[in-house]
């Protein structure tokens, strides 16, 4: 039985080779990091031979959402940056048994680890405002006690009653005008007509990163983009283990066997080469299917040309084929909740390589850091947050390509608003070529404008990237919009990816494709080890405490606003508190005054 746990016992017992597994054969539909985690976990814990395990990409290479590539005549792209941290439980399960790309005698995660801690990532001015200026948000949140209120709600509002609901819902101008939100917007993407059952589940996943969130020190990165540092390495240990990979080969459809108990995946259609073949499925055969996808559509422009917004679903792989596959059974989710609406769920990305240093005083002086020491540069995104586009960017450590020139640093820039104007370019950011992306930035990094022009022309490159689904596992949702990882009565198939149901976790995570990946594997194999549970801060009352009173910008809670009523209460529960541990425990998390 699938279960979870934490601790070390069944984190480092190994499972046994469960009955038959030389006879059972895997297909795996995508070889983003949900794929490429199943497939590991066939090979690792499942002891699956991998010569019998299929993985097919409708895509040239693998990887899904975690790119990072040079093309030839268009330069450096990176679709986005992940953020990342030590609780992605999951994440670092598997990654601690894959050697690293660049020193197979040590794991992606001692590589992670190490760099983390060596370099911890931190950032020295998180908002700026007129051209540059910090805007000394100076890692308040600026929440007042109705906006606190609204927040504790959210938290302890179950799922249930948060279906179909928004932030707007939900919150009201207290909290959508204060820092705190304008540091969660940028940092995680979401907009003011996303979910709300999402962002609770955000708040309570993330309690213990709430003191780190106004200065990123809760944030780790990766060395490289995320296609070298964390898919080539899982590529190369799944190729190594005789795991078959099948590039541009699409899976168009599956067809179930629909009983009053029972689903079975009987056969699966695939496309390659304007080709199809229809392969025959029985029990033995595993079906795991990245169904959805945020990448979807994705299209890149160039320095002189802007990045197509392409909403037609009619063939993209993992819409459509989710779309076939729903109609089957109600258990199958309901793809439309989240794709039908891209004007709610597009934002886009634009990747700068600064060819020369002309650039770098003007991000040192917003940074205060050099930008090619090989150190933290920014520390996660500073947000100009009077920008009409609400753009934020990011430098990681450079050089974030192993093969990437002398002198050039690659900056991740993106825009949470693209049909509105820029403020210096007067064009939705849509309509924008990279060069005119890069004016923008220019301007509200504070370059004088004079010089605006030349720089974008002629010292820097820029590769704008427009995701019309990026969010769109933001929008408000049911319980039952997205299929659970292991449907009722499933008996050969999962679904993986951030488009399946798994309790707790967060989407727009990597971690949260892991998981399913995993969940999915030790689920159908019944693989005698616990998957790691999503990390328990929100039953830690330490955590609890201390996200308590930062969000409170330091202030003890016995400074809040109170009737006499309430004032005569909290006197009554500080008396009975008085000389225990809890009395300890609140005032060493600041939550009452040491000298109370
Ligand atoms: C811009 C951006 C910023 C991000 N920032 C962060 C961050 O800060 N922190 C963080 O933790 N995560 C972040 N993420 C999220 C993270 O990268 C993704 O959640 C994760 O990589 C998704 O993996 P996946 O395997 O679920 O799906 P995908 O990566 O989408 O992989 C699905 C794969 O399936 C293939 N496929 C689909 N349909 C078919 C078909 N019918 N046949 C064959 N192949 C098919 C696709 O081509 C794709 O390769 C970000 C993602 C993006 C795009």
């Amino acid at each position: 039985m699938l279960h979870y746990g934490s601790g070390n016992y069944e984190a480092f017992a190994h499972p046994r080779k469960p009955e038959g597994i030389e006879e059972k054969h895997a297909y795996i539909m995508g070889s983003g990091l949900a794929g490429l985690t199943a497939a590991i976990c066939l090979v690792r814990d499942a002891q699956m031979p991998g010569e019998n395990i299929h993985i097919y990409e409708k895509d040239p290479i693998p990887g899904g959402a975690m790119d990072g590539y040079q093309y030839p005549l268009l330069g450096y792209t990176m679709r986005g940056g992940r953020e990342m941290d030590n609780h992605f439980e999951v994440m670092w399960d598997i990654l601690r048994d894959i050697p690293s790309i660049e020193n197979a005698d040590y794991s992606v995660l001692d590589e992670y680890y190490w760099l983390n801690k060596d370099d911890p990532n931190y950032s020295l001015c998180r908002v700026t405002e007129k051209q540059g200026q910090n805007a000394h948000t100076d890692k308040k949140f600026n929440v007042n006690q109705k906006a606190q209120e609204q927040l504790l709600k959210l938290y302890l509002t179950p799922e249930k009653d948060l279906e179909d609901l928004t932030m707007m819902d939900v919150f009201d101008e207290d909290v959508l005008n204060s820092n705190f939100w304008l540091y969660w917007r940028t940092m995680f993407a979401f907009e003011n007509w996303h979910s709300a059952l999402e962002m609770k589940r955000y708040m309570q996943r993330f309690i213990h990163h709430i003191g780190g969130l106004p200065d990123f020190s809760a944030l780790r990165f990766t060395k490289y983009n995320q296609y070298e540092s964390m898919i080539l390495p899982m590529v190369k240990y799944l190729e190594d283990h005789g795991v078959q990979f099948h590039y541009g080969t699409k899976m168009d459809d599956v067809q179930f066997v629909i009983r009053e108990n029972e689903k079975l995946a009987e056969s699966l259609t695939l496309s390659h080469d304007g080709k199809t073949e229809v392969v025959p499925l029985t029990e033995k055969d595993l079906l795991f299917l990245t169904i959805g996808g945020l990448v979807e559509n994705s299209s890149f422009g160039s320095q002189n040309e802007p990045a197509v917004m392409n909403t037609d679903l009619s063939d993209d792989g993992g819409w459509s084929t989710w779309k076939k596959i729903a109609k089957q059974s109600d258990d199958f989710g309901h793809p439309e909740v989240f794709c039908s609406e891209p004007e709610k769920t597009n934002w886009e990305s634009a990747t700068v390589e600064t060819l020369d240093e002309e650039v770098f005083p003007y991000i040192k002086a917003i940074t205060g850091r050099d930008v090619l020491t090989g150190h933290v540069v920014t520390g996660g995104i500073v947000t100009a947050k009077d920008s009409s586009w609400l753009l934020s960017w990011t430098i990681n450590r450079q050089p974030q390509f192993r093969n990437q020139p002398d002198g050039h640093a690659l900056v991740w820039v993106y825009g949470l608003f693209t049909d509105r104007e820029g403020d210096y370019v007067k064009k939705p950011m849509r309509d924008c070529t990279g060069e005119e992306i890069c004016e923008e930035w220019l301007y509200h990094i504070g370059v004088p404008e004079d010089k605006i022009h030349d720089l974008a022309a002629n010292h820097c490159n820029t590769i704008p990237c427009m995701m019309p689904f990026v969010t769109a596992f933001f929008m408000p949702r049911q319980k039952d919009d997205r299929p659970l990882v292991r449907p009722k009565g499933s008996k050969n198939f999962a679904f993986i990816g951030q488009f399946a149901e798994t309790p707790r976790d967060t989407i727009f995570t990597t971690e949260y494709s892991m998981r399913t990946g995993m969940e999915a594997v030790y689920d159908l194999l019944d693989i005698e080890r616990a998957v790691p549970e999503v990390w328990g801060s929100v039953y830690d009352v330490r955590d609890m405490l201390k996200a308590a009173v930062h969000l409170r910008d330091g202030k003890p809670l016995t400074e809040m606003e109170m009737n006499p009523v309430e004032k005569l209460a909290i006197h009554e529960v500080l008396k009975k508190i008085k000389d225990t541990d809890i009395e300890l425990l609140m005032k060493e998390y600041g939550a009452i005054p040491e000298d109370l």
